[in-house]
């Protein structure tokens, strides 16, 4: 019975798994394994949501076996430590796994791009632990600078600096900008507008790269207006607890930096043999194979196939792939030519926050409000499980007519900054200490 191991259940993965289950035969004896370390898919655009307490994380996230439903393959949750090609065997932390076919989809890590101190004292922003731990930290310092009466610690507590003007960064930082400045100044009335400082770096000339010119420049003038500084051909050069300089020397006292500047492959991928490209994906043919290893197919973020190199790290590329690597694992079963990926821009819809977003789909180029609802309707359409679309359809319906809701659900320890008066936990965690564990 050949058994197709993939590893990996974010977009790429999961797309595999599902189209294998309809290109194989109904009455073929394939054993397909996917194998995760969560036990559930992860809708990553909807993470900056979390952090703004817009919505609940519990609705946009799917346990593998829901999704599954009647389909073939056997799910199982393990976290892959190494891979042996030769010997055709994956290492997991529960044991190791042999496989005929192998996908290798596990995504992508933070690129911290050798900054000193920022691997140490940024806050990443990939997972949906960094996610819950940023709400929780936001909302930590908030009630710390609430009753601290040094207005320079306040502000330097309100001052929140994120790292890449990317889409991440950009729809990241105008989520936190609503969440401040609509829900928290009303409501903590030691702190006002001005005491709260929100700045995005970019390292090169303007925000949203490979967003079409005009856009970005909506959405720089969108940034503007909402009152967040928006540091172009700036560069985080270093990172120290409590700020960041930047190139040129300025430095800015802030609390929480955020890392959203870029990725690379995951370790595992990029330790394999072979041609690997500046971000460390693995090359792959056409076919999305290694070369030395046709049986071995590579997806989503840790790829870069060979003549669609510009293709971006973005879910519907790792769609794609994924459904094109099942694809081709069942014309290798049945002896039939292989098909080829080519890359087809989709378009680019970024949020802006509270009723603004730009879209650019094809020809179609609009923003504002109406490119905010139609961000809103391709995200809820997207989500997998219609139980979830409702969940988070209530979510945003109930968000725009209530407050958020501010609980925070961990419990106060003893804080550093003002000598242990005040309970907040916020600013006794480091990036490090509060994540969920060591990052891959
Ligand atoms: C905050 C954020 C917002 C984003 N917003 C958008 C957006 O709006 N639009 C868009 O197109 N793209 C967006 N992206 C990018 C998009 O999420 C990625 O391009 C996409 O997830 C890549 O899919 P993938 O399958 O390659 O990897 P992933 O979806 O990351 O899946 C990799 C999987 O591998 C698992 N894994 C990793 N290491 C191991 C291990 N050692 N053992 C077992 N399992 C492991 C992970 O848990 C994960 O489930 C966003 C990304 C982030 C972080």
């Amino acid at each position: 019975m050949p058994r197709i191991l993939i590893l990996g259940t974010g977009f790429a993965g999961l797309q595999t798994a599902i189209e294998l289950d309809r290109a194989l035969p109904r009455d073929s004896a394939h054993d397909i394994l996917l194998v995760n370390d969560q036990n559930y898919f992860l809708f990553t655009p909807l993470m900056p949501q979390v952090v703004s307490s817009y919505i609940n994380p519990r609705h946009f996230i799917q346990p593998i076996r829901d999704i599954r439903g009647r389909r073939r393959f056997r799910f199982r949750r393990d976290t892959v430590h190494s891979l042996d090609l030769a010997a055709r065997r994956v290492h997991c932390a529960e044991g190791s796994l042999a496989y005929d076919y192998l996908v290798l989809a596990l995504g992508s890590r933070t690129d911290f791009f050798n900054v000193p101190g920022a691997r140490e004292h940024t806050w990443d922003f990939k997972s949906l632990e960094d996610a819950l731990f940023l709400r929780e930290r936001l909302l930590d310092l908030c009630e710390h600078a609430d009753h601290t009466a040094d207005p320079a610690l306040r502000r330097r507590l309100l001052t929140f600096v994120v790292v890449g003007g990317g889409y991440t960064g950009v729809e990241l930082i105008t989520e936190m900008q609503d969440f401040l400045f609509h829900y928290v100044a009303p409501r903590y009335r030691g702190i006002a507008p001005a005491d709260i400082r929100l700045v995005v770096l970019e390292a090169t000339g303007e925000i949203l790269r490979g967003v079409h010119p005009d856009l970005a420049r909506y959405s720089r003038r969108r940034l503007d207006a909402e009152g967040i500084e928006v540091r172009t051909n700036s560069a985080a050069v270093r990172s120290f607890p409590g700020g960041v300089e930047v190139s040129g020397g300025e430095v800015i006292q802030a609390e929480t930096v955020i890392w959203a500047a870029g990725v690379r492959a995951h370790p595992l991928v990029e330790s394999l043999p072979g041609p690997h490209d500046r971000r460390g994906r693995t090359q792959v043919n056409v076919h999305l194979q290694l070369e030395e290893h046709p049986e071995v197919f590579v997806v989503g973020d840790s790829a870069a196939v060979v003549h669609a190199e510009g293709a971006p790290q973005v879910a519907p590329v790792a769609i794609d792939e994924g459904g094109l690597a099942a694809r081709n694992i069942a014309h290798l079963e049945r002896g039939t030519p292989l098909e080829s990926f080519r890359y087809a821009p989709t378009g680019m819809l970024v949020s802006l926050g509270m009723n603004y977003a730009v879209v650019s789909i094809g020809r179609i180029r609009f923003s504002g409000y109406f490119a905010w609802l139609l961000w809103n309707a391709v995200h809820l359409f997207k989500l997998v499980g219609f139980k979830k679309q409702v969940q988070v359809a209530v979510d945003w319906m109930l968000g725009s007519v209530f407050p958020r809701d501010a609980s925070i659900l961990r419990r106060p320890v003893r804080c550093p900054l003002c000598s242990g008066q005040c309970a907040s936990v916020g600013a006794l965690d480091s990036p490090r200490s509060a994540s969920a564990g060591p990052k891959p």
